[in-house]
């Protein structure tokens, strides 16, 4: 059994497709431990995104990211944080493999839809970024 940290970003929450892409995760046989809709500061943007603060786009991801509500989810199953990565698809929806997420709903490389931790010790991180343990369950 194995935990990851989701997001829907501001333009899945926008699209009001929140639902759909929970379907997505959940008939996938993962499931749902933890979820809260909530919107970021910049600040709280920043935080999350730390390990990107180099990247040219950091600026720019961390103003959309803190532009609108986010739905927060701590998604859990067997292989869990690869199983979220393949649903979701590649970074930019112009690579992404048709039928994931990212394909059928994402804008471009920055509005992209979906967030999913890209390994344990990036799981390590985000997961009690947004989540008490005992909010967990
Ligand atoms: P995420 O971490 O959000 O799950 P990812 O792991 O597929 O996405 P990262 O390389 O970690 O991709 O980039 C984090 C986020 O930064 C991307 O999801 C996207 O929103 C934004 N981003 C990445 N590359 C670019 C780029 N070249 N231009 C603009 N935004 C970008
Ligand atoms: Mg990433």
């Amino acid at each position: 059994m194995e935990r990851t940290l989701s997001i829907i970003k501001p333009d899945g929450a926008e699209k009001n497709i929140i639902g759909k892409v929970i379907e997505r995760f959940e008939s996938a046989g993962l499931r749902i431990a933890a979820l809260r809709k909530i919107k970021l500061s910049k600040e709280d943007a920043k935080g999350f995104y730390i390990v990107h603060k180099e990247r040219p786009f950091y600026d720019s991801l961390t103003d959309f990211m803190s532009s609108g509500s986010v739905v927060v989810m701590v998604i859990e199953g067997e292989g869990a944080i690869l199983k979220v990565r393949e649903i979701m698809g590649a970074t930019n929806p112009e690579d992404a493999a048709p039928g994931t997420i990212r394909a059928d709903f994402a804008a471009n490389v920055e509005k992209n839809t979906v967030h999913g931790s890209d390994s344990p010790e990036s799981a390590g991180f985000e997961i009690p970024y947004f989540f008490p343990a005992l909010d967990i369950c």
